[in-house]
């Protein structure tokens, strides 16, 4: 049981250093930084944690997995294009996204196209591309056959699975159960079939159980469930099995009670894996594919407070970013109870005195809240307001024409 004096609190963002007080994002003080950035609100993403994140995974996970990025979690070009040079592949979600990835330069060889609803022309790009897509429905492999007879190039395809296990303790569950991902498992023998009857180039299976689980024995668990699924699938495949996408999950803590997910027990389970797929699957790479473990902490939202009143007993500072710019901060992407991000006043980071404030954003909504009764340092206008944890599902999660507010800049420091 939480005893009441000790409630639970946000795990330290140390990520980021400090000079002269103030918080600072790729060794820039924020100060200058907004300076640099002509405007607030704004998202920095800071290219050393970027590259420390990869680094540190890299360590611990086995090389003959393959590390991609999922960038629905950041698609900003600028960002892709720096962890174009640090992972293996990419994943993508749209044509949109195809584009961005590449456009970075990341190799079409490397790169997947998953996703629910893919259109006819989505289809026919990515085929186009070289791309590996993920099929998910049984649709898509007449669909796929048509556009490899008409380009001549037999599409290179995985079948998305959606398993009969979910991942345990995971923010959103993408797989298990009754879903609009992937095919059933059920399914999938016959699905294989048609696709060795297409002519389509198999390759392997893709699995993704959900998101954001901050619990190693879950990861490892679902990593091992969905690689004996591949193993058994693999029996009816119509060509060796090249690749398995073991999805990803990994979380960041982003609420008061989580702590980081230690990733060494994943990297060990996935060694285990690695080896059994040499002697079951030897074609067959292992991948996992991150999107908010890898770039979700690099990055914060900065905002300026416009003002400072008080109602009732409460203390509200008014800031000129909200929901509009980051939804997920204001509680209204995906959460049921709402909690509050890491937040601090960024230019008095370091002691002083504090109070119990809410931040609110600009817009006329009772759902525009960054913070709500936080203890944070005495802050007054022009002080910068700071949400941690910001670098993914940010600004591309977030409904920025509501209200008719400026949009909000994007920066790598
Ligand atoms: C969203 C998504 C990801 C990335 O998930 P994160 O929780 O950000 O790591 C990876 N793969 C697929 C198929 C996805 O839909």
């Amino acid at each position: 049981m939480l005893v009441d004096n000790h409630p639970p609190v946000h795990a330290t963002m140390d990520q980021f250093a400090y000079s002269g007080g103030e918080l600072t994002v790729g060794n820039v003080p924020l100060t200058q930084l907004a300076a640099r950035v002509g405007q607030t609100p704004f998202y920095a993403y800071d290219r050393a944690l970027l590259r420390g994140r990869v680094a540190q995974l890299r360590h611990v996970l086995p090389p003959a997995v393959k590390l991609h990025y999922a960038l629905k979690a950041n698609p900003l070009p600028a960002l892709v294009g720096l962890m174009a040079s640090l992972v293996d592949g990419m994943d993508v979600a749209s044509s949109g996204e195809l584009k961005v990835a590449l456009d970075a330069g990341v190799n079409p060889a490397e790169v997947s196209f998953a996703g629910p609803g893919k259109r006819g022309t989505e289809l026919r790009q990515a085929v186009a591309s070289g791309v590996l897509i993920n099929i998910e429905s049984v649709r898509e492999v007449p669909a796929l056959e048509r556009v490899s007879m008409e380009l001549g190039l037999a599409a290179r395809v995985a079948v998305r699975v959606n398993p009969d296990f979910e991942l345990k303790g995971s923010g959103m569950k993408m797989g298990g159960g009754p879903k609009p991902f992937g095919v059933d498992v059920e399914q999938v023998p016959s699905l294989l079939a048609s696709i060795g009857r297409a002519g389509l180039a198999f390759e392997g299976f893709h699995l993704f159980a959900g998101s954001q689980n901050l619990r190693a024995e879950s990861i490892c668990e679902a990593q091992q469930k969905s690689f004996a699924l591949a193993e058994r699938l693999s029996q009816d495949a119509p060509s060796a099995v090249r690749s398995v996408n073991l999805g990803g999950g990994f979380g960041i803590p982003y609420f008061p009670g989580e702590q980081r997910l230690d990733v060494v027990p994943i990297g060990q389970n996935l060694a285990q894996l690695a080896d059994r797929a040499r002697r079951a699957m030897p074609e067959a790479a292992l991948v996992i594919e991150l999107g908010r473990y890898l770039v979700g902490e690099a990055g914060v939202y900065v905002t300026r407070i416009l003002d400072r009143k008080t109602s009732r007993d409460q203390t509200f500072l008014v800031c000129d970013g909200g929901l509009h710019h980051h939804l997920a901060a204001s509680g209204n992407f995906g959460q049921i109870l709402r909690k509050n991000y890491p937040v601090t006043i960024g230019n008095k980071a370091l002691g002083g005195p504090t109070e119990i404030v809410s931040l609110a954003g600009p817009l006329c909504t009772p759902l525009d809240l960054l913070a709500d009764r936080m203890t944070l340092p005495v802050a007054q206008e022009g002080d910068f307001a700071v949400v941690f944890q910001s670098g993914a599902y940010g600004a591309s999660a977030s409904p920025q024409n509501f209200l008719g507010h400026p949009a909000c800049i994007e920066v790598l420091v």
